[in-house]
């Protein structure tokens, strides 16, 4: 099995110019790539392979000589970025592939290998570069995989590893509907579950976001290209790392538990992008990351021989009565709570939501049979 892990450098001066360096030039890769990929396309309607590109790069080499102090793995792995990021687009319709800006907040550069990790001493040897002081709280045993070396908006260096354990992934383990969990999105609370549990987002996250917005106002008051812009952006990216932190923390403990406590989990799809548009739910989806925190559900599923289970995001899982199966039309985003009028439960939005997911998510597993009584109109929406 894969698994991931993080660990902060701490690396000299001299060797925060040579990350510097590797990621401006890994950079630079990147882009000459994709500018190649569309001026090659647009001149002869083909495609140019990734084969192809990294024979490129010692040509590239020679009218750009600083490039010759950069690890060529770790240049000849932009091109396999740009590939990816390619077949995203096509395969999701995500967007075109974008140039990257030296302005984004985290910058990265790949080690697809020949890299070490030196447990007793705490360091971690990069090609062209060396042995690097590193914090290794946690020690892993295991094939290395590609890395990624990454610098944060507030100038702190990180090394992401992937190792392979060799392990083979747990024998998932059966469930049925009292081991299966279904969660749904809150908008008030981070996620509603079928057992009628709450999760609400923690405290601390919610004032570091109270603190995010008044430094977002401090930054736009001040004058363009002042000193005190400059520190007030410093302040800023420090509250956006601490979120992220805070936010990463919060979500794996909430992942290990349920996946813990449960066999299965039932999930809705969801259209992230498509609800970050309503400006309404904005601030919540987004605040929410419920993407990353579906990511953490899954890994940790496969470590653990559980299952997760999705269902289809045009499945009126909020409007339809989870006891007797009555469809309300009239139910709107502002209803928290209503009440079926054929079977007189009084339902929590959410909580219903959440049972529904469930409910699908097994239906489509054929571990529970339709017992609604108004299917048909059910099967015709
Ligand atoms: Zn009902």
């Amino acid at each position: 099995m894969m698994k991931a892990f993080k660990f902060r450098l701490d690396p000299t001066t001299n060797q925060i110019s040579e990350l510097n360096q590797h990621i401006g030039s890994c950079r630079f890769v990147y882009n000459w790539a994709l500018d190649q990929k569309i001026k090659t396309y647009e001149q002869t309607g083909k495609s140019i392979s990734r084969f192809d590109l990294n024979k490129l790069i010692p040509v590239l080499k020679l009218s750009n000589e600083w490039l010759g102090n950069v690890n060529s793995q770790s240049l000849q792995g932009m091109t396999k970025q740009v590939e990816s990021a390619f077949t995203r687009f096509f395969r999701e319709k995500n967007g075109f592939p974008k140039f990257k800006s030296k302005k984004n907040p985290i910058q990265s550069f790949p080690v697809p290998q020949h890299y070490n990790i030196d447990f007793e001493n705490c360091t971690v040897k990069l090609p062209k570069i060396g042995e690097i002081k590193a914090v290794l709280h946690k020690k892993f045993e295991g094939e290395l995989k590609t890395a990624t070396v990454s610098r944060s908006c507030t100038g702190k260096y990180y090394i992401s590893i992937l190792a392979e354990d060799g392990k083979e992934p747990p024998e998932k383990q059966s469930f049925d509907e009292t081991t299966t969990l279904g969660i749904d999105v809150g908008i008030k609370d981070f996620a509603v579950l079928s057992n009628e549990e709450k999760i609400e987002n923690p405290k601390y996250l919610k004032n570091s976001l109270q603190r995010l917005k008044c430094l977002q106002k401090r930054v736009s008051k001040k004058q363009k290209g002042s000193n005190n812009r400059t520190k007030a952006r410093l302040q800023l990216s420090k509250i956006h790392e601490k979120i992220s932190n805070q936010r990463d923390n919060f979500q794996h403990q909430i992942s290990s538990k349920l996946i813990r406590e449960n066999q299965a989990i039932a999930l809705e799809t969801l259209n992230v992008k498509g609800m970050v548009k309503n400006q309404h739910l904005a601030q919540s989806i987004s605040d929410a990351g419920w993407s990353s925190f579906v990511t953490k559900l899954e890994y940790k599923a496969e470590w653990y021989g559980k299952t997760v289970l999705r269902i289809g995001r045009f499945e009126p899982s909020s409007k339809l009565c989870s006891v007797c199966g009555y469809y309300n039309s009239n139910l709107t985003l502002k209803d928290r709570e209503w009440f079926c009028p054929d079977c007189k439960t009084k339902h929590d939005r959410d909580v219903n939501a959440a049972i529904n997911i469930k409910k699908f998510s097994l239906i489509d597993q054929n571990l529970i049979g339709i017992h609604w009584s108004s299917v048909k109109e059910f099967s015709c929406l």
